[in-house]
Order: structure tokens, then sequence, then C-alpha cells
């Protein structure tokens, strides 16, 4: 058994020795995902889908719960839609991918694979929205979008992705940033109180906005390398998308008005980040809401004991089962626990339930939580209340170690230099002033790597001088190298 233990570490790359390696590593190995013949576009596996799975009915309960409906829009749009809002066309063109030959035919006009959808959802409201009484429009899309990425890792930014997008219309500016806001906070909410991931809420730069957004809203999540994940965006569009496809309606007082929009999206990115914020050395670490599995039954023994040990076994799994837990479980007899306990921990299964002719005898069994290595000895007959109780613990311990570590990792600077150091020997978030100009944003991330991630609603301090220019700072700015 040392030998197999000695084999299955050395599979996976240690953190400190390499960052991206470990992270290819696990994935493969947990067998969420795999690569396709197509440059940057990943098959979700089982394991990788389920986890999706998980996190888009939470969230589409939330989505309803704020009043929103589903629809679906198609994925094919005229290359004519892009050219009517310029910043936005500016921004995709590079990305898009185009169908040019269809059916054995040139097309008249050429048709873009949506990147995201505000040129198709415009033209459609125009047709819909008429008179105030059509407002506000609350419609979100669950699809998978198309960006021809240059760089790719998958689940963090792949050239094809999976995500919700919601696109929603407003009789006046202040309804739709309400909107906006209230998107980011449901955000916040789920990626802190689901996946565990502590976030930073903020507002981006201009360089740094939604192509066609008046103003765009994050949350940022550090990885254990110190890197930032963009995890989540809401933008506030204003009349732009509006103004571009003629979404107007009568108003109260009877005079024609353009809508108020606003658009908001997470994607599968969001599996990709939960990876890297909780993976340790023996693999992934997966929060307890999102486990496609939260428990692994293991019984243990001698073969004398050994059906009577996986009989009660059986119960026990039907039994939290039916308490709605995910539950599985392993009486492989050709194979040795310790590869098991190694497999599971590997592939990031919250609890280990393990039950031995001994404990049977007592009426106990073991739970191991994943996150602290910690065994717990419980009575069977309080079990449901036990497994529930630690799931919960297990959440809560993850959130706070991500927090534990951002905070360790968040450093507050005044020079280029500083920030450079930060990046590259402490790896982690830097905290700045910064002048507001375009040109001090490019010299940051010139020098030091780093671009601005977002303007934190709370931040820890208030920088009073520009980090690049020396001016008197506009904004308290996060920077960091981002994936
Ligand atoms: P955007 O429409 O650009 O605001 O993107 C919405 C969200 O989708 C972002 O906040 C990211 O989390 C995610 N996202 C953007 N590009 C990619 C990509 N290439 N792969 C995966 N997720 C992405």
């Amino acid at each position: 058994m040392a030998n197999d233990d000695k084999q299955f570490v050395t599979e996976i790359t240690p953190q400190q020795e390499d960052f991206s390696r470990w992270y290819i590593d696990v994935i493969k190995k947990a067998d969420l995902m795999d690569y396709s013949p197509v440059r940057g576009c990943i098959v979700f596996k089982p394991d990788g889908f389920e986890i999706w799975e998980h996190i888009q009915s939470e969230l589409d309960r939330r989505f309803k719960e704020t009043g929103h409906r589903n629809a679906y829009f198609p994925m094919f749009i005229p290359e004519s839609f892009f050219q009517k809002e310029k910043e936005h066309v500016e921004g995709f063109n590079p990305e898009l991918p185009w169908v040019t030959e269809a059916g054995g035919e040139k097309l008249e006009e050429r048709l873009a694979i949506r990147p995201t959808s505000e040129t198709m959802i415009g033209h459609m409201y125009q047709k819909w929205i008429q008179s105030y009484r059509d407002l506000p429009v609350l419609i979100n899309q669950w699809a998978n979008v198309v960006r021809w990425e240059k760089r790719t890792l998958p689940f963090l930014r792949t050239s094809e992705f999976l995500w919700q997008e919601g696109h929603t219309a407003h009789e006046t500016e202040a309804e739709a940033r309400e909107e906006t806001m209230q998107m980011l906070e449901i955000y916040r909410d789920f990626v802190e109180n689901f996946l565990a991931i502590p976030v930073i809420m903020g507002q981006k730069t201009p360089s740094e906005k939604f192509a066609g957004a008046v103003d765009t809203y994050s949350i940022e999540a550090m990885m254990k390398d110190g890197r930032a994940v963009q995890a989540g965006t809401s933008h506030y569009l204003g009349t732009n998308f509006a103004e571009a496809f003629e979404i107007k309606y009568l108003s109260r007082d009877n005079t024609q008005e353009f809508v108020h929009t606003t658009s908001w999206g997470v994607s599968t990115r969001l599996i990709g980040s939960m990876i890297m914020v909780h993976g340790d050395d023996r693999g992934l670490v997966l929060p307890p809401k999102v486990a496609p599995k939260q428990v692994m039954i293991i019984p243990i023994g001698p073969p004398k004991t050994r059906d009577a040990v996986v009989a009660l076994s059986d119960q026990l799994f039907t039994e939290l089962k039916k308490a709605g837990i995910r539950v599985g479980i392993d009486d492989r007899a050709d194979v040795r626990p310790g590869w098991k306990f190694n497999e599971y921990e590997m592939r990031g299964i919250p609890i280990r339930l393990e039950i031995g002719p001994r404990d049977m005898e007592n009426g106990v069994c073991v739970l191991v939580s994943r996150i602290s290595g910690e065994k717990k000895t419980v009575e069977l007959s309080n079990l449901v209340a036990e497994v529930k109780a630690l799931l919960e613990q297990i959440h809560q311990e993850m959130f706070e170690r991500a927090k534990q570590f951002r905070e360790d990792h968040f450093y507050s600077v005044d020079t280029l230099q500083e920030m450079k150091d930060s990046m590259e020997e402490k790896r982690g978030f830097t905290l700045a002033g910064w002048c507001g100009s375009e040109a001090c944003e490019k010299k940051v991330k010139e020098e030091t790597g780093a671009t601005s991630r977002n303007i934190p609603f709370k931040p820890a301090e208030v920088k009073h001088t520009c980090i690049s220019c020396g001016q008197a700072a506009k904004h308290t700015v996060v920077f960091a190298r981002a994936y």
C-alpha cells in the first residue's frame, strides 16, 4: 500500500512546483473533462458536467425568485447586427467565428456564431416592446457561446463555453442600475455561499469594461497561485443597445423613449475557479454543495465479516440517499481500502464514511473530512444529522481558508516595483491608487504584468496617489495578474 500511495502522489505535480501543471493533472485525473479535436474546446465528462448542473439549478432558482424567466435565442447572428453597435463590434470582431456557407451554398450574409446575445436580443426586444406596460422585460438564457480565444485553459478560458446570459429592459436608468446591482449581489452570494469562494465586488475600469456597456461590475476571486479570475460580470448598458436596435417605448407621459438595458453572465469558468481556489496536492477539494458525490461509503475489515459490514453499509447508503444526500458506496472486494481512500480524496469528495466490524458492533462509523483530514466517530442512530452538519462545517471551513489565503496574499503597494515584487515573489493581489488615465493603467501592465481587476466597493484602505504617475489618485484599484 505504501507503494501505491507514493505512486499516486507523484502523479499530481505539486502546486508549488508548477501550478498550471497541477491544475491540468488534477482535472484530467479526476476525470472532469477531456480535450476535443478542436483547439480550445473541451468535453465536459459526467463529473465535470454534474458540477455545472448543480451550479445551474441553484442559480436558476435564484433568477426565478427575482422574477426572471428563461427563453432561448438562435446561435447564428447576421453580420449586419454586429455593425449596429460600434464598440460592441470592435470588441468582439477579433473573436468571432463565421458561417459563410450552408447547404452547399454560399450565404448572402455571413452569420456569426454568438459570442454573447445583446444584438440578437436587441433585435427581438425592438419587436416586443411598445409601451411602458411591456416593461420590465426580465429574460435569462442558458446557452453555449463561442469566442475564438488566443490563449485557452480548460474551464477557465475556452473557445466554446457554457453560460447563462441575463438580458433585461427597463423604463428608467435607476431601475436598470438597480437590476445590475441586484444580479451582481446574487452572483456574490452564490459564489461565496455555494462555491465557498470569497470574492471582491467592484466596478471595472473603462478599458476593462464589456464592449458596448456604460458600466461593468465584476466579482473577482484569488486562485491559489495568487492570480485573479473574473468570476462574473453585470453590465449597465444604458441606452446604447436600445439606440442601436431602436428599442423604444411609449412612456407614461406619452413620449417615445429608449429603454435602459442590462446584461449579466457567469460561465463554466466557475468550475475552474473552484478547482484552483480549493484544490491541494492530493487533488480536488469540492465544495459540498456542488460535489457530484458528497459522501463515499467504504466498508472495511477482514473477509469473514465482510458480508455483514457490506449489508449494513447498503442500509446506510439508502438512509443517506433518502435524506437527499448525494452518496456513493465502493464495496469492491478486490480493491484495497487505502487505494480507495486516495482515489476519493483525489476526486475531492467532501466526506469519506468508513465502517468496519468493530464500528458495527458499537453502532458507530467514522466520518473523515476531505478538507481537514479530521476523523469523527459518530453514532449510526444520528447519521443523517451528523453528515448534514459536517457538510455545512466543511463548506464554512473551505470558505474561511480561502478567505484567509486571500488576506495573506493581499498587499497594499505604493510603487510599481513593490507591485511587481508582490506579483512575482509573494504571489497575490495588490491595492494601489490610480489617477484614472488609460496610459497609467497600460504602464502598470507593461511593467508588472498586472491588469486592473476592479475598483472595489469596499477597499481595505483608500489610496491617495497614482501608482504610475504619482498624481492624485481618483480611485483605489485592485491590480493582479489574471487568468
Ligand atoms: P462577458 O460577457 O465578457 O462579461 O463575460 C461574462 C462572463 O463569462 C465573464 O465574467 C467570465 O466569467 C465568463 N467568460 C468570458 N470569457 C470566457 C471564456 N473564454 N471561457 C469561459 N468563460 C468566459
